[in-house]
């Protein structure tokens, strides 16, 4: 089977719904990464989704549904803090987890009690959820452990063969996946960070946890204690102050004959001049929608990618220094 790439249109939508509705999957866009969706209430489709991905069984999805669509058919009471937060921020890169009616496949949450829910604010996904008018189980549409798609070539270049359409809706706006929120106690909790940063979240809710993972203790979010977003070639992180041991680490590799480049921001590319860059762009939006683009840029054209860290770490570059830990954390 070769994998079909469609602009989001009438037929498309028809063939997406015909092939969800017989327990298919099928990628779509989002503003933050592409997603793999199949039926929620499906076993065997959300099940498959696991094996087209190589995803780890215990890792749970996310439900994605259509702006309006009535959660409390899959929820327990959302609380009001939850429902003030939703107001602010949804439709859009936020997925709140809430105690499940268990009215979903169990295979969706692994056997967690809860239920992870969002509302994709780009305008192919809400065509795509309005249309096949069902909730959809979606991780990121590319192979477990590989870096997540912003694009439906990235998609193609995983998953050719294993799926049969990918919607193509250009590339993604925000660039790294949903802050995903514990909404299941009195205040809210962040699992993975993201594009919705803790200072917004504590704008709306007043207060706001993050969770930490620690290893050899229970995940609240099992995702977290996978590695993830690793390119296919080396990678090597250095800290913003870190930049003459980047350079001077540049400089070994390229006269041992290793086909390295830098990936750092607009401002740290000019002050090096001379070294093969990926250029992640200047603004902190720039910067986590250029990530994953650039880290699967790099692994096509060098065996080793030295990223330089950017110089601020709070708000939205919390997410991206979480990827970019992940990603250079694995080699
Ligand atoms: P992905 O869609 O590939 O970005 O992965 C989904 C992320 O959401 C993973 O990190 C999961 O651990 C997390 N997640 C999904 N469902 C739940 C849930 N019920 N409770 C906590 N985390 C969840
Ligand atoms: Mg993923």
């Amino acid at each position: 089977m070769q994998t079909k790439i469609l602009e989001i249109n009438e037929s498309a939508l028809q063939l997406c719904k015909r092939i969800i509705s017989e327990g298919g999957a099928v990628a779509f866009p989002t503003e933050t990464v592409y997603g793999l969706g199949a039926n929620a209430f499906d076993t065997a489709a959300v099940e498959n989704i696991f094996k087209i991905k190589g995803r780890p069984n215990d890792n749970p999805l996310i439900v994605h549904v259509y702006a309006g669509y009535d959660i409390s058919a899959l929820v327990e009471a959302v609380p009001d803090y939850a429902k003030r937060l939703a107001a602010a921020y949804l439709p859009g890169p936020l997925t709140m987890v809430y105690k499940s009616k268990g009215v979903v496949s169990s295979a969706v949450s692994c056997g967690l009690n809860t239920l992870a829910i969002r509302i994709p604010a780009h305008k192919g996904a809400q065509s795509f959820l309005k249309y096949v008018n069902l909730p959809i189980a979606a991780p990121s549409a590319n192979i477990s452990k590989h870096v997540s798609p912003t694009a439906a070539e990235h998609v193609f270049n995983d998953l050719n063969g294993r799926i049969e359409v990918v919607l193509q809706g250009g590339k993604c706006e925000g660039g790294i996946e949903s802050t995903v929120l514990d909404c299941t106690g009195d205040f809210p909790v962040i699992l993975r960070s993201g594009l919705v940063t803790r200072e917004m979240i504590e704008k709306v809710a007043g207060s706001c946890g993050e969770y930490v993972y620690k290893e050899g203790v229970a995940a609240r979010s099992p995702g977290m204690k996978y590695k993830h977003y690793s390119p296919n070639c080396g990678t090597v992180l250095f800290a913003f102050d870190q930049l003459d041991k980047a350079l001077a680490e540049y400089r070994r590799q390229c006269e041992n004959g290793v086909s390295v480049c830098i990936m750092c921001d607009s401002d740290v590319a000019e002050r090096i001049g001379e070294a093969r860059i990926l250029d992640l762009g200047k603004t902190e939006a720039e910067i986590a929608a250029n990530l994953y683009s650039k880290l699967r840029e790099g692994e096509q054209t060098a065996d080793l990618i030295i990223a330089v860290a950017p110089e601020k770490q709070d708000g939205a570059m919390v997410g991206v220094m979480n990827r970019l830990k992940k990603a250079c954390g694995s080699k």
